[in-house]
């Protein structure tokens, strides 16, 4: 396992960031509460990474107290960032988690610096800070509560129930600072979504989630993401699911489609042809010149979505361009990437 390498407050694309060398692991742990999940947990030098936008003209700033998500998504886009450990991208992704049990500790340290200028944090971009292992190592509560001492804007994204433990934590922060928060659900087939999330916390507990964050007083977003093309692009799938959504109390809803990386595309493409392979040569073709579903699918989709939205009265959220996750605060500057790292 490669600890070594790691720059303070600068993510990688491929690199898992905040780790301190061989010393900065303390411990692994298989417990029969988390049958075949090892947690290495680990003394992080680093909570903030600062990650550039797509286009690389902005920067944003994220957290990830866990590094692998246990929540297993087939499609899940941080599936290569497991690699830099030496870990593989598939089965270890979702069974070899790395916590970062000192995150909020170093987090307070980050956000007391001078250099920092509270631009919105995002939890959730990577991988999911309200995944399994949190209700051991209870990391989120002292996250919250450093951004918000500290006058920092958040935003949250999660396909976690456990998010209604820290719903009082969240109202708190959010009489201080902007807070985001926004469940990801993408699939409103029951079987569908056992297969492709199998870790994750049904749809309708998802749902339910939603709704208790609304009757707490918070705004809440629901990311319809992925969208997987001839599996849940049907316009009876998508209006059900905007129907629920809207039920749920959701404030915004936004969509995209699948997006296959080299290093997702390969684990993602595996469970297709077990499980839909007559779909894989349409796949293959779609996704031949790239990570991005073909630009005349993407408008084809929004023109199918759009209208469904208007219909249930649901807004379309915005997001982030550095991040992807939920717009909370101001949108982040644009910066030359050749300006030296705050830290
Ligand atoms: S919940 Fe998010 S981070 Fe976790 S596996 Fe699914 S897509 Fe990846």
């Amino acid at each position: 396992m490669r600890w070594d390498g790691q720059t303070l407050g600068h993510e990688r694309a491929d690199a898992l960031p905040g780790l301190t060398g061989p010393a900065g692991l303390i411990r692994s742990v298989s417990t029969p509460e988390f049958a075949g999940i090892t947690f290495h947990e680990i003394a992080a030098k680093s909570a903030l990474n600062r990650v550039p936008g797509r286009d690389g003209s902005v920067w944003g700033w994220t957290i990830n107290p866990y590094r692998g998500c246990s929540h297993a998504c087939v499609y899940c886009f941080a599936r290569p960032t497991h690699q830099y450990l030496e870990f593989d991208g598939g089965a270890d992704f979702d069974r070899q988690i790395v916590v970062k049990t000192n995150v909020a500790d170093v987090l307070r340290t980050e956000l007391h610096r001078a250099s920092w200028h509270r631009d919105p944090v995002s939890l959730g971009t990577n991988t999911d800070p309200y995944q399994r292992a949190e209700g051991r190592y209870r990391l989120m509560p002292g996250i919250i509560r450093a951004l918000a001492d500290s006058g920092t804007p958040m935003s949250l994204l999660t396909k976690g129930t456990l998010l209604r433990r820290d719903i009082p934590e969240l109202v708190a922060a959010a009489q201080r600072v902007p807070v985001g928060v926004a469940l990801s659900i993408a699939i409103y087939d029951e079987a569908l979504q056992e297969l492709t999330e199998p870790g994750t916390p049904s749809t309708e507990a998802r749902l339910a989630t939603v709704a208790a964050v609304r009757a707490a007083g918070l705004d809440c977003s629901v990311f319809l993401m992925p969208v997987l093309p001839y599996l849940t692009d049907t316009r009876e799938h998508l209006r059900s699911a905007i129907e629920r959504v809207a039920a749920a109390g959701a404030t915004s809803l936004l969509h995209s489609a699948l997006f296959l990386k080299p290093g997702v595309k390969e684990w993602f493409m595996a469970w297709l042809q077990r499980t839909n392979p007559d779909l894989v040569p349409r796949y293959r073709s779609m996704y031949a010149g790239g990570a991005y579903a073909p630009t005349a699918y993407r408008s084809w989709l929004r023109d199918r979505v759009h209208p469904i939205l208007r219909e249930f009265g649901l807004p379309v959220g915005r997001t982030d361009p550095a991040t992807g996750s939920l717009l909370v605060g101001h949108a982040p500057a644009r910066r030359s990437l050749e300006q030296p790292s705050l830290f």
